[in-house]
């Protein structure tokens, strides 16, 4: 069951930026309107890093994020690249059941691809994964509109798409109550 008005706190798994968890909260609450906090940290445990693919295992830190969650959503960065189920990694993930999203850093960085590193398109590549999470968390699938909610697993895809929700996608959120500010 939803509690509005929706309530989301901000991790960082080990080593983020602080100011990257404070641009997250920024971007949910000035496009969702939705009141957000900075909690703080928790630790990546090593069990959950699989030495044979050089990545961290997703589900798990789930679960484990879902303890904290409580009555709030729960949005979780971390600057370690991660794969779930059959997917060889993944830009985010989102556990409808647990209140729980992360975004995972490393392949939204420019210099991942050999470019030069460039802070704006990385910080509008970490809000569009952090909005879709999010989006998925409240109820939303995929979408083949202009729209944030479209699937990508390319960092081309995450380019191509805008920084907002369509129509058809707002209309959703808003019929449980959030007040979507930024639009495709
Ligand atoms: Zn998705
Ligand atoms: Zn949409």
């Amino acid at each position: 069951m939803m509690v509005l008005p929706l309530e989301f706190a901000i991790l960082g798994l080990d080593d983020v930026e602080h100011d990257l968890l404070r641009e997250a909260c920024r971007t949910l609450k000035s496009c969702l309107g939705v009141v957000c906090d900075v909690e703080g940290y928790e630790r990546l445990r090593p069990e959950f890093y699989e030495p044979a693919k050089g990545l961290y295992r997703a589900e798990p830190i789930l679960r484990l994020l879902a303890r904290r969650a409580r009555r709030r959503l729960l949005l979780a960065l971390a600057d370690v690249d991660a794969y779930a189920g059959g997917l060889n990694f993944i830009f985010g993930i989102a556990g409808m059941g647990e209140g729980v999203a992360m975004v995972f850093l490393p392949r939204l960085k420019p210099e991942f691809y050999g470019r030069r590193s460039d802070r704006e398109l990385f910080l509008s590549r970490m809000r569009k994964e952090v909005l879709h999470e999010i989006g998925h968390l409240l109820g939303l699938g995929h979408c083949d509109n202009d729209c944030v909610m479209r699937f990508s697993d390319r960092i081309e895809e995450v380019d191509s798409k805008p920084e907002g929700f369509c129509d058809g996608c707002s209309r959703k959120l808003e019929r449980i109550g959030v007040n979507v500010r930024c639009r495709a």
